[in-house]
């Protein structure tokens, strides 16, 4: 796409919080340097965001692809192990599910497991598929081991609950940009440290240079936004369209605090109901993160430091409140013209299932390999808009799941939250799944059927399975089989060892 003429092509990228590096890493990794000069830009008046240590377990794909050894690094970032995230409060007080990686039980001849567990769960009276969930189990016992590979010589189709232990990351976000600014910058990245103050166009409307306070213009072919809720590129200068989704999803402020350690270190990050949002826990090697997600419509912004600051009593406060506001949606064209907005300059999705740092990686990848396409940019700046808004359609989604599905009437927000208007799109998977007991997601879902199976089991989303159409089963068959499996795996995650030993390990 890009002309292959002798001079370099020029990449700026303005940001250089989570967003700017990661992407500085993947294009100065994935293009050639007698290609492009990759430089970017940031403001040190302007303070990164400061949150994101959650991920989901494409981010060691990150790593990969960066050839950066993924445990090293976790002990550089004082990171730690992730096998879910536990939702507690969510359907009702007092009632806790894990929405665990990997996958669930085991195949059953012509029948998904899921199929057999729905197929049961009335007459075996199950109420849970955490007890099938290998890293669910894994998770709650605070062990942590990465898949092993199957036994020597046995049968491939063999359940080998060990084989299939997805993990993800937890981590300090500002260790976690000192790591990829060196990575980047030691790949030639050009780091300028100074305020963008004016965007320049040239006469086709591209962007031409952008001024800065005090280092005068810099030019470039292609400009990467990545200066985060600033949105100095696509929203303030082009001044693009923003999907906004706030009417799905209410939530609209967040309070970061940090507490002590935790010991020991649980493999998952908790999600807790409160009376107008939920609260995060990421446990970290030196700390804890620590968040309340609300809702201002139905809270104040001292109510909920209150209500968050007594959540936390108990634990050593390491940190002052402070609120960041948010509005959930995204830019309909985050590639517009020859500016690429990505990070929180796209948009916004609280993070509840731990998705944004995994839509930069996504993006920054998308990006490099529509510029080294050969279709024409036309071609390429559709698609990478349109797989966006889907990818952003999935994410809404799912995340609007969790909320609907609650069955707490305690307060006003939860309540509103079961009667809130929900995207056609949703609308249409949960009718599936209220009369075939599936959901037929788009191959390029992000989140499985089996993510979005958990979450409605574990928020009890129906009060029978009788009438889905898997179930005429057996129940003594059936329930022998569950218990081999539930069995096995216990078994298995008894070799495991704790989380703690593992990291460290790792660090020695
Ligand atoms: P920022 O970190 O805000 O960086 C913006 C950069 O732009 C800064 O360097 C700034 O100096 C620069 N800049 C701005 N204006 C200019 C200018 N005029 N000139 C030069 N430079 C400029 N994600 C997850 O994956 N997991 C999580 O658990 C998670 N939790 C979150 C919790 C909250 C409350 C919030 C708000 C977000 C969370 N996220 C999470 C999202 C995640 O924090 C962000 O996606 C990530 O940090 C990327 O931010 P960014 O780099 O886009 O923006």
């Amino acid at each position: 796409m890009v002309s292959k003429n002798l001079k370099k092509q020029r990449i700026v990228i303005v940001g250089g919080g989570t967003s700017g590096w990661i992407t500085a890493a993947i294009l100065a990794k994935g293009l050639s340097s007698a290609q492009y000069e990759i430089e970017l830009i940031e403001s040190k008046e302007i303070p990164t965001i400061g949150v994101g240590e959650a991920t989901i377990p494409s981010i060691v794909l990150l790593l990969d692809y960066l050839e950066i050894d993924r445990f090293t690094f976790l002990s550089k970032v004082n990171g730690t192990c992730k096998y879910g995230i536990h939702f507690d409060g969510w359907a009702e007080k007092n009632k806790a599910y894990m929405h665990a990686f990997g996958s669930l039980g085991a195949h059953v001849q012509d029948m998904s497991f899921a199929q057999l567990w729905l197929g049961s769960a009335d007459s075996l009276n199950l109420n849970n598929l955490n007890a099938f969930a290998p890293t669910a189990i894994a998770a709650y016992q605070n062990k942590f081991n990465p898949p092993v590979a199957l036994p020597k010589g046995a049968n491939p189709n063999h359940f080998y609950p060990l084989s299939d232990l997805h993990y993800a990351f937890q981590f300090d976000a500002g260790l976690l940009v000192t790591q990829l600014s060196r990575f980047a910058k030691d790949k030639g990245v050009i780091h300028t440290i100074d305020k963008v103050k004016r965007v320049n166009n040239n006469k086709a409307g591209d962007i031409s240079s952008l001024s800065l306070v005090k280092q005068g213009n810099r030019s470039g072919d292609l400009f990467v936004d990545c200066s985060g809720m600033a949105g100095v590129l696509n929203q303030r200068h082009f001044k693009c369209e923003y999907l906004d989704w706030s009417n799905y999803l209410p939530c609209d402020s967040a309070i970061p605090m940090q507490t002590g350690k935790l010991d020991p270190l649980p493999p998952y990050t908790k999600s807790i109901a409160m009376n107008a949002g939920w609260r995060w826990q990421i446990p970290l090697r030196t700390r804890t993160g620590n968040g309340y997600v609300f809702s201002s419509q139905f809270i104040d912004d001292n109510a909920a430091i209150d209500e968050f600051t007594k959540s936390l009593s108990g634990q050593e406060i390491l940190t002052e409140p402070r609120v960041i506001k948010f509005k959930t949606g995204c830019l309909k064209t985050p590639w517009y013209k020859n500016s690429v907005a990505i990070g929180l300059s796209s948009g916004f999705f609280e993070p509840l299932e731990s998705t944004s740092i995994h839509l930069i990686h996504k993006f920054a990848v998308e990006l490099r390999e529509a510029l080294i396409s050969n279709n024409t940019r036309e071609q390429e700046v559709r698609a990478f808009n349109k797989m966006f808004i889907d990818t952003g359609i999935q994410i809404r989604d799912f995340l609007v799941t969790h909320y609907h599905v609650t069955r707490r009437d305690d307060s006003e927000f939860w309540r509103h939250c079961q009667t809130m208007p929900i995207p056609e799109t949703l609308q249409a998977h949960l009718e599936e799944f209220r009369n075939t007991g599936y959901i037929s997601l788009d191959e390029t879902s992000l989140f499985s059927y089996e993510s979005y199976l958990q979450v409605l089991v574990g928020q009890q989303y129906l009060a029978s399975y009788k009438n889905l159409r898997s179930s005429k089963l057996n129940p003594q068959g059936a329930k022998a089989f569950l218990d081999n499996v539930h069995n096995a795996i216990i078994n298995e995650v008894s070799k495991l060892e704790p989380h703690d030993n593992f990291l460290k390990k790792i660090s020695a």
